[in-house]
């Protein structure tokens, strides 16, 4: 007589492991799938922005989860160049910045009237700023100064494009140029960025930036 194969199996002990060891498998791989998919929504929204900044196609990334644990390189996000000064077609965004670029729609930015904002607010304004900063080297300026420049009057329009409201996003800009931009390193400032200066993108409008 054959051997029955389920007769075989039939050690419920070893039965309920294997049902249990599948189950967390399913579960595991559900998970990994879905967190995948949701990167992969967030990093194509990210794009989309940073393209209509960048004047092309260009991508963003963010860090999954196993290299956002030993990533080191401590910058907000960055761009390559080659030796003959040609940008890559995608940034780089530090865990933290994809993070706080996750959350931003959900910031109340109300304290920027009261005077009272956290760390938690400038770091979510930080990083609409970021990706503004890097969109614009995407767009082909490898000089910081310039970049910056031209982020710092686009940091609203990345904020508003995540959700936040334009009067809030507006102010949120002129917070970081006045809160922000003075900390910054001095190859991030440039002569030429001032009201009505060479690198003012509405020069018509006395509001800068
Ligand atoms: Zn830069």
């Amino acid at each position: 007589m054959p051997l029955n194969p389920i007769r075989v199996l039939a050690d419920p002990l070893s039965v309920r492991a294997i049902a249990v060891f599948l189950v967390v498998v399913g579960a595991l791989s559900a998970l990994g799938f879905a967190r995948h998919e949701q990167r992969a929504r967030e990093q194509g929204q990210l794009a989309a922005i940073a393209s209509d900044l960048a004047g092309r196609r260009i991508g963003v990334h963010c860090p999954g989860f196993l290299s956002s644990l030993v990533d080191t390189h401590g910058e907000a996000g960055r761009v390559r160049f080659d030796a003959a000064g040609r940008p890559a077609d995608h940034t780089d965004l530090s865990p933290q910045t994809c993070k706080a670029l996750r959350h931003l729609g959900h910031v109340d930015f109300t304290c920027i009237d009261r005077g009272d904002c956290g760390f938690t607010q400038f770091d979510a304004a930080w990083a609409a700023h970021t990706l503004a900063h890097e969109a614009f080297h995407l767009r082909g300026f490898q000089d910081e100064g310039v970049t910056e420049c031209y982020a710092l009057q686009n940091t609203a329009f990345v904020a508003e494009r995540l959700g936040v409201p334009a009067l809030q996003a507006a102010k949120l800009q002129a917070w970081i140029y006045v809160r922000g931009y003075p900390n910054e390193p001095e190859e991030y400032h440039s002569a030429r960025c001032y009201s009505g200066g060479p690198l003012d993108l509405r020069p018509n409008v006395t509001k800068f930036p």
